[in-house]
């Protein structure tokens, strides 16, 4: 499969062609904040590699990208403040959950007490 979708936005932003303010890069993954944030921190995390969703991960390699995504999460949140105070890392998966952009993304919430259950 390719690397990167010429129609994704998340790609997009990783090419550089559509800004967004990005908090966090490495070789793998990819964090900036939400456009429309939900929560007093919204940041999400991504793969450069295009991956649609998580029922699109195959294999050992993609095994890993979703252990480097949880690993960039910590540090992520660290660096936003809220390592020690507590955050989710959720990732919309299918119509049920309103997934609306087809690039696998961590949305790493916090920077308040949250509810539970989360609807
Ligand atoms: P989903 O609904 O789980 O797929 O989450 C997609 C998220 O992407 C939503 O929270 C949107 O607010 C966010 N989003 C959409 N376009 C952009 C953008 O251009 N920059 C940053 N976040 C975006």
């Amino acid at each position: 499969m390719a690397n990167s979708d010429p129609n994704c936005l998340f790609c997009k932003i990783v090419s550089g062609d559509i800004p967004a303010d990005i908090v966090y890069r490495n070789e793998h993954v990819l964090a900036f904040r939400d456009i429309n944030p939900a929560a007093p921190q919204h940041l999400l995390i991504i793969p450069l590699k295009h991956i649609a969703s998580l029922n699109d991960l195959v294999g050992d390699e993609d095994t890993i990208i979703a252990g480097q995504i949880m690993q960039a999460a910590k540090v992520v949140a660290k660096e936003a403040g809220i390592g020690e105070s507590g955050y989710r890392l959720v990732f919309n998966t299918g119509p049920d959950s309103l997934q609306s952009v087809f690039h696998i993304h961590g949305h790493l919430i916090g920077g308040e007490r949250m509810g539970w259950p989360p609807f």
